[in-house]
C-alpha cells in the first residue's frame, strides 16, 4: 500500500513497523545457504499481480513447486500417495460403486460444475473480494463448505480442499464458511490446478523467499518504514491523529491526517479507542495458530516428493499433530520422484546428506511450545523413521483472523469495506480481507480503485 500511494504521488507516507525488519508474516531465514519460508510460501494462479511486483523489482525467480504427496492412514502406518491417487482413494469412499479408472471423471466434472455455480453466484471479478453478495446469494452460502459441497452434489471436493485449503490454514472443511472457501477457490484457481502449463505445476515459489520482495520494494522505492518503531497509542481528533510510537528506547509521537491501519483490527482495541460502529465489526474475529519449526534430519523414509500432507493428522483435528512438511532445497532444486525417495543429493549448498525441512502443526488452542517440539519430534521419528540432528527455530503465528459462518452471512466483510474512509481511517490486512497475500494485496488494489484516495 505504501508503494502504491507512493507511486500515485502521495509525499508524506510513514509505515511504523514493530519489528526490525518488514515483511510480517512473510518472513525468510536462510540455513544452509537456502532460503525456508516461515510463513508466506507458496502462490497459485491467482497471483499474477505478486508475480508482477516480484518481476518488476527483480526479487527471484518465479518456480514451479513440485507437486506434494498425501500422506494416509493404513494399518501398516503412514503411506505417500500422490494427490491424484488420494483424490481417486476419496472418490471411491464416497462413490464405492464407481467404475474402476473413472475416479478422474468423476473428479473433474465436479470441478466443473463447481465452476458454474461459482460463476453463476458471483459472476466475474477481480482480487480475492467478490462484489457485495445480493441476500439470496449470502442465505445460499450461509454454511459452512462442506455443507455447500454436499447440497450441489459435489462432495469429492472436500478431498481437494485439505491439500489447496485447509492445510494452508483455510479452515476445516466442516468448519468454514462457504463464503470464505469460495474467496479462496476461484475457478481461476481451479482451472490453473488441472490444466498445468508445459505440464509445470501452477504453485509457484520463489527462489528467493517472499520476504526479499518486501525488502527489495523498500529499498529500490525509498519507502519511509520506521522499523523497531512499534505504535503503541493512537489519538484521534478532527484534525487528523497523533501516533505515539516506541523508537528503541524512547516514546515519539507524529501527526498525521489520514490513517491507515494494517495489522489483526481486533489486536489493535487498546491502541486506538474504535467507535462502536468499528468495534461491533472488528470484535467478532477469531483465529488459530500456525507453528511452523525448522528441523535437521537424517534421510529416514521419504516418498518421492519433497513436500508431504499428512491427510489424516489435518482431518483428526488433533491439537499439535504435524500437518505437513516441506524440503526446500530439494523443492527449490526440482529433486523429485527416484532422485528424491534414494536420497542420492545433499540436503543442501554444504553437500551435507542431511534433510532440512519446515515442518507445520496447526493448533486450535494457543499451543504450548515443548509440548509441540516434543510431539514434532515423535512424529519424525515414527512416520519417518528419521533422527532429529536438530530443531532449528520455531514461529508461533497467529493465523487466519476470520468470521464465523453466520457472520459471513450477514455480510460483514462489504459492511468494513462499505466503513472505509469514513472515519479519515482505512483498514486493511488479512482480518478485513483473507490471510493471503492475493487475500490483502487484492484489496489494496480494490480500495485503491474504488475508495476515495486522501488528500495528497
Ligand atoms: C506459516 C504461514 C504460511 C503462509 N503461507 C502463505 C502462502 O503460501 N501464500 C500466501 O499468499 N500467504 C501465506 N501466508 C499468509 C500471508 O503471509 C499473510 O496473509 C500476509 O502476510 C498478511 O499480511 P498483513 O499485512 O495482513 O499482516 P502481517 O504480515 O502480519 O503484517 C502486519 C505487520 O504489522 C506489524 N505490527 C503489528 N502491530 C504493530 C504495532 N502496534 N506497531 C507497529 N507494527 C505493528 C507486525 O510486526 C507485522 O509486520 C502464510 C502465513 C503464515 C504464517
Amino acid at each position: 500500500m505504501a508503494y502504491k500511494l507512493k507511486k500515485a504521488g502521495f509525499k508524506n507516507v510513514v509505515v511504523f513497523e514493530q519489528g526490525k525488519d518488514v515483511g510480517g508474516k512473510s518472513r525468510t531465514i536462510y540455513h544452509r545457504g537456502v532460503p525456508q519460508e516461515f510463513g508466506t510460501c507458496y502462490g497459485q494462479p491467482d497471483y499474477e499481480k505478486i508475480y508482477d511486483l516480484i518481476r518488476e523489482h527483480d526479487a527471484g525467480d518465479i518456480l514451479p513447486m513440485p507437486g506434494p504427496d498425501m500422506w494416509v492412514d493404513t494399518p501398516a502406518g503412514k503411506v505417500p500417495l500422490t494427490t491424484s491417487q488420494y483424490y481417486a482413494l476419496e472418490a471411491r469412499k464416497l462413490k464405492p460403486d464407481l467404475a474402476n479408472g473413472t475416479e478422474g471423471i468423476f473428479f473433474q466434472s465436479a470441478v466443473q460444475k463447481y465452476i458454474g455455480i461459482h460463476r453463476s453466484l458471483f459472476g466475474e471479478y477481480e482480487g480475492m473480494l467478490m462484489p457485495r453478495p445480493n441476500r439470496t446469494v449470502l442465505d445460499a452460502t450461509d454454511k459452512n463448505f462442506l455443507k455447500f459441497l454436499q447440497e450441489h452434489d459435489i462432495e469429492i471436493l472436500k478431498a481437494l480442499f485439505l491439500p489447496a485449503a485447509t492445510m494452508q490454514g483455510y479452515g476445516h472443511v466442516d468448519e468454514i464458511s462457504a463464503l470464505y472457501a469460495m474467496m479462496w477457490l476461484t475457478p481461476n484457481f481451479l482451472l490453473g490446478l488441472l490444466q498445468r502449463t508445459n505440464g509445470e505445476s501452477n504453485i509457484k515459489i520463489v527462489s528467493k523467499g517472499f520476504q526479499f520482495l518486501w525488502k527489495e520494494m523498500t529499498r529500490q522505492n525509498n519507502l519511509d518504514v520506521r522499523l523497531n518503531s512499534q505504535v503503541i497509542g493512537i489519538i484521534r481528533s478532527r484534525k487528523g491523529f497523533r501516533i505515539i510510537y516506541k523508537d528503541c528506547k524512547f516514546w515519539r509521537l507524529e501527526k498525521f491526517d489520514f490513517l491507515i491501519l494494517t495489522p489483526t483490527m481486533k489486536s489493535l482495541s487498546n491502541v486506538i479507542a474504535f467507535n462502536d460502529e468499528e468495534n461491533s465489526l472488528f470484535q467478532k474475529t477469531f483465529g488459530y495458530y500456525f507453528i511452523t519449526t525448522l528441523a535437521d534430519t537424517t534421510y529416514g523414509r521419504r516418498s518421492g516428493a519433497p513436500t508431504g500432507y499428512y491427510a489424516d493428522n489435518i482431518k483428526g483435528k488433533i491439537d499439535n499433530f504435524a500437518w505437513g512438511f516441506r524440503d526446500s532445497y530439494a523443492s527449490l532444486n526440482d529433486i523429485v520422484g527416484t532422485n528424491y525417495s534414494s536420497g542420492v543429493y545433499p540436503g543442501g549448498t554444504d553437500g551435507k546428506k542431511i534433510q532440512s525441512s519446515i515442518f507445520y502443526q496447526m493448533p486450535q488452542s494457543r499451543p504450548d511450545k515443548k509440548i509441540a517440539r516434543r510431539m514434532l519430534r515423535e512424529h519424525i521419528r515414527s512416520v519417518h523413521q528419521a533422527r532429529v540432528l536438530n530443531l532449528e527455530k520455531q514461529i508461533v503465528w497467529d493465523y487466519f483472523p476470520r468470521y464465523s459462518v453466520s457472520d459471513m452471512a450477514t455480510g460483514i466483510l462489504w459492511d468494513i469495506f462499505d466503513m472505509q474512509g469514513k472515519y479519515g481511517i482505512w483498514y486493511i490486512g488479512s482480518s478485513v480481507s483473507y490471510e493471503s497475500l492475493n487475500g490483502v494485496i487484492g484489496y489494496n488494489n480494490l480500495l485503491l480503485k474504488h475508495a476515495e484516495l486522501p488528500r495528497k
